[in-house]
């Protein structure tokens, strides 16, 4: 090694010691570096405090004393991974500590672990501590699975129940799970926030080593409720695209919208009608958001009340790609088995995409070109992709912003086959939720 660094510049902080293993020099740091010998090293022992790292951490408040959320930035130095290179990370600790990293699984023991190139869209968080931890299997994937309980305990077979009827309404888009090993984080936050009553009043992902999904639950809400809660699906969604520039989140943003509504039909969670219903109105606030700017230029930060074009320009593309694919193929193709391949060639990706690059994979996908197209018609474009015509053809009317479904239209079939109902997801759900 000839350089060793930590990804924030904070990370200098946190460190309490650094010596060469042979000799046990002490090492000394400039910045965020340390100065090794010209000669470079093989082996460092360093000492980190944890426990002051996890301060960083804004929801250690809401953990259990004894878990310590503590990402891999604050902590973790290592050298700089060239192409192909990775690093093998092995944890030695007290028996009675767990710990959960987003990192690739080496053996069945959770402590030895595979740190490969990856986007770095966050923080990954790195848990210590003596929480629940669950494998879940789901098709194409078993899901591991931190439940850090609060001050309020969660029911965590319910939890554990909702993740994984959650993730199998994913699995419908192509039959798996688009990542085979993700780590998912479920934290309690209560129902203390003034704002909201959702089951579920924050989730997200991060790419950084590997694939996070964060959800953060009421637990004094019911399963009931965690189960027709739309965050837990939207989030799930993401993993079907890869990483994408800030610049063209909306891309990311529209699929996951115009999947979470799709996927909660198949399964049951929500009626056809009311999907399309959810559709409509998100693509009406779409259309009023800022209708001067085109998505790209929306989608810039800061941009306000622009946020709904971020989140519907690219599901109003997302189901005018769906349509057209299953129009253009009599039912052979669709946006699903478009998915299934690039899942298949491309994912989980160890990099940034482009909206273009994307889309052009896509096309690569398709028996003719479908993508790249609407993204030189929108993309750039203000107001905001109109699907109004689409919706008549797939018998979807809307009169005083109610839809209601009429039969005979050009394109019902479509239309059915869209957000037809899985019967064994349905079933499923039912039973989870008792009924
Ligand atoms: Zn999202």
């Amino acid at each position: 090694m000839q350089s060793v660094t930590a990804r924030s510049r904070e990370a200098g902080k946190f460190l309490l010691d650094v010596r060469s293993c042979g000799d046990d020099q002490q090492i000394k740091m400039r910045n965020r570096r340390m100065l090794l010998p010209e000669h470079g090293i093989s082996c460092l022992n360093y000492t980190v405090d944890l426990q002051r790292a996890a301060r960083e951490n804004r929801n250690r408040k809401l953990l259990l004393p004894g878990n310590i959320i503590a990402s891999p930035i604050y902590w973790l130095w290592r050298p700089e991974l060239q192409n192909g290179t990775s690093i093998e990370v092995e944890f030695r600790l007290p028996q009675d500590v767990q710990v959960s990293v987003p990192w690739q699984r080496l053996d069945d023991s959770n402590s030895t672990y595979l740190l490969g190139k990856s986007p770095e869209s966050s923080y990954a968080p790195a848990i210590f501590g003596n929480f629940d931890y669950r494998e879940l299997e789901v098709p194409g994937a078993v899901l591991r699975v931190s439940i850090l309980n609060g001050i309020n305990e969660m029911n965590n077979d319910d939890i554990a129940d909702w993740i994984v009827a959650t993730a199998n309404d994913v699995s419908l888009t192509y039959g798996r799970f688009p990542n085979p090993s993700p780590q998912i984080v479920v934290i309690a936050v209560g129902g203390g926030r003034a704002n909201s009553r959702s089951a579920v009043p924050f989730g997200r992902v991060v790419r950084d080593g590997g694939e996070t999904v964060e959800l953060f639950v009421d637990q004094t809400q019911p399963l009931q409720a965690l189960l027709a809660d739309w965050t837990a699906t939207h989030e799930f969604s993401h993993l079907m695209l890869p990483y994408l520039d800030r610049r063209q989140r909306w891309i990311s943003e529209g699929f996951s919208q115009y999947y979470q509504n799709v996927l909660l039909a198949r399964s049951g969670a929500y009626d056809d009608l009311y999907a399309w219903q959810k559709l409509y109105e998100g693509y009406e606030r779409g259309r009023r958001a800022r209708p001067e700017l085109s998505p790209n230029e929306a989608t810039v930060r800061g941009v306000k009340g622009g946020l709904m074009k971020v989140y519907w320009s690219g599901a109003a593309l997302a189901l005018m790609a769906d349509v057209t694919l299953r129009e253009r193929s009599a039912g052979e193709e669709s946006l699903d088995k478009v998915l299934d391949k690039f899942q298949a060639c491309c994912l989980p990706s160890d990099r940034v995409w482009t909206g273009e690059e994307l889309f052009m994979k896509f096309d690569s996908l398709a028996s003719t070109p479908i993508f790249m197209p609407l993204y030189r018609r929108y993309a750039d474009t203000a107001g905001f992709p109109d699907t109004s015509d689409l919706f008549e053809r797939l018998g979807v009317t809307v009169s005083d912003d109610v839809v209601s479904m009429h039969s005979n239209a050009e394109l019902q079939l479509i239309r059915q086959s869209i957000t037809e109902t899985d019967t064994v997801a349905a079933g499923r759900r039912q039973q989870i939720a008792g009924f």
